[in-house]
């Protein structure tokens, strides 16, 4: 038997050979993969080999072929959805926790990963604006951690109502009611989905797409009063729940936090904020009008792969009531409700039982850069969304359609024929890389500036990437 050094050097060098010139390609590689999923199919499928391949061999090969097939989402070039790159650190304590391999589920079995993850917790809601009482978990991602703080909403409104959910399910019990912004992102309807939640109602918004609290505080008062009266529990209480919003995807705008919660809890619903990319504006000291008032909130749900720059997957979800928390996601309730005063187990805060130790990469993050660091990152990031909006303003054709007030720009060129072929000519040309979407009733070009990397160059880049798109498509 070798020793285990020997075991696992080759494949581990072959590794870290091939992420180096990965990462090292990211200055001036094409952003857009150049091979489709079916073209790759051939690459990777076939009948399962019968004998098997030295593991060395096996990366060298997934390296080369996968090569082709990858988007350049780590680039400083990359202004794609809201996607974010991966600080060196946070990289590195990624590799660190695959190599730990640590199931971390329990405090008492994987030690310092819990520990790690507590601290990096705690640093969240010192940042973050937070109450540092709640309790944090790592999922997957903004979708897990907003389904995450809904579920901890739904046991609570639940149990207020005087209805047993955990014994009795939802099937006959009081209905909760949900409101959202018109612009909530999709994977709230998602989340309340996953729940059983049914389908919210939705509340109107402004032009940036910030919920309108007067329209909430009617909705509400319907739902309590009015033709949409729609039960209340065994207690007389009725519950409701009301999502909002730190980062519209296309306008980057902040739902207004001090009007809407208060208008929220003087209905005495439970607030849950999704603040995937936009939770971090809190981090910033000059930023701070934007998410003003959330704290005042009962959950929230952000991701720490966006805008903190973590690799994929982490999202963090954060609530305030931990005895709803842990009884909606841990299973020993009972025993539950007797210790929630100490820490969580880390499976008593996430869907998950067994889990990779995500949060790690985020401490790692979170130490290399100081609080400093992260205000400067997101400092950063909106200066250049701003830059990028004030160029692209100026050239003659382009409609910059939202307030740049944190990290997203909203173009449009006249028409939806010509704002969808700049968007295409833009992608095939390979130089940088923006998404195509809709908004307002409008096909729109829109940039995200989500990456740690980007500098004044990328961002240059992107202006003559935008003018050269638009002068090819008006021929
Ligand atoms: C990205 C995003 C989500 C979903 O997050 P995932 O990390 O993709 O699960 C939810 N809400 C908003 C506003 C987002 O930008």
């Amino acid at each position: 038997m070798s020793a285990p050094e020997d075991r696992y050097s080759d494949a581990l060098a072959a590794a870290h050979r091939h992420t180096r010139q990965w990462l090292e390609s990211q200055d001036d590689r094409r952003v857009g993969p150049s091979l489709t999923a079916a073209e790759l199919a051939a690459e990777f499928g076939g009948p399962l080999p019968q004998d098997g391949t030295p593991a060395a061999d096996v990366v060298d090969q997934l390296a080369t072929k996968a090569d082709p097939g990858l988007m350049a989402m780590p680039s400083g070039r990359f202004f794609g959805w809201v996607i974010g790159g991966a600080l060196p650190a946070a990289l590195a304590a990624d590799w660190l926790v695959s190599a730990w391999d640590q199931n971390s589920a329990l405090r008492f079995a994987s030690p310092a990963t819990a520990a790690i993850e507590e601290a990096a917790g705690a640093w969240l809601l010192d940042l973050l604006g937070l109450p540092r009482s709640a309790d944090v978990g790592f999922t997957t991602g903004a979708t897990m951690a907003n389904f995450t703080g809904l579920a901890a909403a739904r046991w609570r409104l639940m149990t207020d109502a005087g209805w047993d959910l955990d014994a009795d399910g939802l099937a006959g019990g009081p209905r909760i009611r949900c409101f959202v912004g018109k612009e909530r992102h999709d994977t709230i309807d998602l989340g309340l989905r996953h729940l059983g939640l049914g389908r919210p109602t939705v509340v109107p918004v402004d032009r940036q797409g910030r919920i309108d609290p007067a329209e909430l505080d009617c909705a509400l008062d319907l739902a309590l009063t009015g033709s949409g009266h729609s039960g209340s529990g065994p207690s007389g209480r009725t519950p409701l729940l009301v999502c909002l919003q730190a980062g519209n995807l296309h306008s980057g705008a902040f739902d207004p936090f001090r009007e809407a919660i208060a208008v929220a809890k003087s209905h005495g619903a439970w607030v849950h904020v999704d603040g995937a990319f936009g939770l971090w504006a809190a981090a910033v000291p000059e930023l701070a009008d934007l998410t003003a008032g959330v704290a005042g909130a009962d959950s929230w749900g952000t991701d720490a792969h966006k805008t903190l720059n973590v690799p994929y997957d982490c999202g963090v979800t954060v609530v305030r009531d931990t005895v709803a928390l842990r009884a909606a996601m841990g299973f020993h309730t009972d025993y539950l409700m007797h210790e929630v005063t100490g820490p969580a187990d880390p499976f008593e805060t996430v869907p998950e039982l067994s889990r990779r130790a995500r949060g790690v990469p985020v401490w790692a993050a979170l130490k290399s850069l100081g609080r400093d660091g992260v205000a400067d990152q997101v400092r950063r990031l909106v200066l250049h969304a701003r830059r990028l909006a004030e160029e692209l303003a100026d050239l003659e054709g382009v409609e910059v359609l939202n307030d740049v007030s944190y990290t997203q720009v909203s173009l449009a060129f006249g028409d939806d024929a010509t704002t969808r072929a700049v968007t295409a000519r833009i992608i095939a040309d390979g130089r940088v890389w923006m998404s195509g979407s809709r908004w307002q009733d409008r096909d729109i070009l829109r940039i995200s500036v989500s990456n740690w990397s980007t500098d004044d160059d990328d961002a240059a880049l992107a202006v003559r990437a935008v003018r050269d798109a638009l002068t090819a498509v008006r021929g």
